[in-house]
C-alpha cells in the first residue's frame, strides 16, 4: 500500500482561511497587518519569491510594501532602509530577500531588524529566544514542518525524529522545535557515518539536505512519517525534493509530495509570523 499524501497546498490553504477570519476581526478595530518586503538588486528567483509574498499579502488583506532597491545599494543605504521600516508603525513585519548581493553582509542586517518585526526568525535574539523555549518569532519553514505534522494527525510526542540537515535556517530550528514538541531527535549532517542506518530509526523523518532524491526506500522505516523539505530544480526543469519519492512512497506511511508539500507552508507561516506581531504591536494576543 502506498503512504498517504500530506496535503502541503491544503493544509496551507486552512491555515489562510483561520487568519482571514482573524484578519476581518482586526480590521473591524481599525487595524491592519503590514509587511514589507525589501529586495535588492535583479537576481530572477528572488523577483519571484518577492512577487508571491506580495500576492499572498494582497489576497489576506494585508497592507504590502515591496520596497526594491538597486544592485549598487551600499551597506549603509540598507541599513538605512531597513531603520526606515523598523520606526513605521504600519509595517509589523520586515523581510529582507536573501541572498543579498555579494559586495553585502547578511548579518548586520539582519541583525539590524527589530526582533518584534522579524517575522523570517532569522535575528539571533529570535533564534536564542526559540533555544531556550520562549515565545518567539519562528522561522518560516521550520514552523510549516511542525504545522503539517500536527494537522495529519502526527503528533511529534513520544516519536523518534531523525532530522537529516543541519543548516541554520531549516535543520537547526526544525529540531529544535522538533523537541519543543516533545520528539526525541537524533541531528544528522554530510558527516554522519550509516545515514541510512540512522534514517531507518525514524517515527518521523524530515530531510534538508538539497540533494535530489537522496533518500532511498531502504532508509525509510515502514510506516514512517517523511518530510521532504527539498527543492531542488532538475536538468529536464522539474522540481524534485531531498527524498526519492516513487521510491519511498510505497513504504511510507505518510509523505509529503514536491512540489505541493513543505512548499506552500513557508509563505504562509510568513503570513501567519506578520499576523502574530501585529497584533502583539496592538497590544492583543
Ligand atoms: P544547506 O545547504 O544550507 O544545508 C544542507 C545541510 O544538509 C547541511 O547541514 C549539510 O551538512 C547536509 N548535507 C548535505 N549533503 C548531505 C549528505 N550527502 N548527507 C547528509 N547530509 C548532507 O541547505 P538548506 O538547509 O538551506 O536547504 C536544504 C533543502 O531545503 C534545499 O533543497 C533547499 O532548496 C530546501 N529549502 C526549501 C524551503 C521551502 O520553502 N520548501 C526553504 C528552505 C530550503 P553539513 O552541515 O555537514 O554540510
Amino acid at each position: 500500500m502506498s503512504a498517504q499524501i500530506i496535503n502541503g497546498k491544503q493544509i496551507s490553504e486552512s491555515i489562510r482561511e483561520e487568519i482571514r477570519s482573524e484578519v476581518r476581526e482586526l480590521a473591524e478595530k481599525g487595524i491592519r497587518p503590514g509587511l514589507a518586503v525589501i529586495l535588492v538588486g535583479d537576481d530572477a528567483a528572488s523577483q519571484v519569491y518577492v512577487r508571491n509574498k506580495a500576492k499572498a499579502c494582497e489576497e489576506l488583506g494585508y497592507h504590502s510594501e515591496v520596497i526594491r532597491m538597486p544592485a549598487e545599494t551600499t551597506q549603509a543605504g540598507l541599513l538605512g532602509m531597513v531603520e526606515r521600516c523598523n520606526a513605521d508603525p504600519a509595517i509589523h513585519g520586515i523581510l529582507v530577500q536573501l541572498p543579498l548581493p555579494k559586495h553585502l553582509a547578511e548579518k548586520p542586517v539582519i541583525d539590524a531588524i527589530s526582533v518584534r518585526k522579524d517575522v523570517d526568525g532569522f535575528h539571533p535574539v529570535s533564534v536564542g529566544n526559540l533555544m531556550i523555549g520562549d515565545d518567539a518569532l519562528l522561522p518560516c519553514t521550520p514552523s510549516g514542518v511542525i504545522e503539517l505534522l500536527k494537522r495529519s494527525g502526527h503528533s511529534p510526542a513520544g516519536k523518534h525524529a531523525v532530522v537529516i540537515g543541519r543548516s541554520n535556517i531549516v535543520g537547526k530550528p526544525v529540531s529544535m522545535l522538533l523537541l519543543r514538541e516533545n520528539a526525541t531527535v537524533t541531528m544528522c549532517h554530510s558527516r554522519t557515518p550509516d545515514l541510512p542506518e540512522i534514517a531507518r530509526q525514524a517515527d518521523i523523518l524530515v530531510v534538508a539536505v538539497g540533494v535530489a532524491k537522496m533518500v532511498k526506500a531502504d532508509w525509510v522505516k515502514p510506516g514512517a512519517v517523511v518530510i521532504d523539505v527539498g527543492m531542488n530544480r532538475l536538468e529536464n526543469g522539474k522540481l524534485a525534493g531531498d527524498v526519492d519519492y516513487d521510491d519511498v512512497a510505497p513504504k511510507a506511511g505518510w509523505i509529503t509530495p514536491v512540489p505541493g508539500g513543505v512548499g506552500p507552508m513557508t509563505i504562509t507561516m510568513l503570513m501567519a509570523n506578520t499576523l502574530k506581531a501585529c497584533k502583539r504591536a496592538n497590544g492583543i494576543g
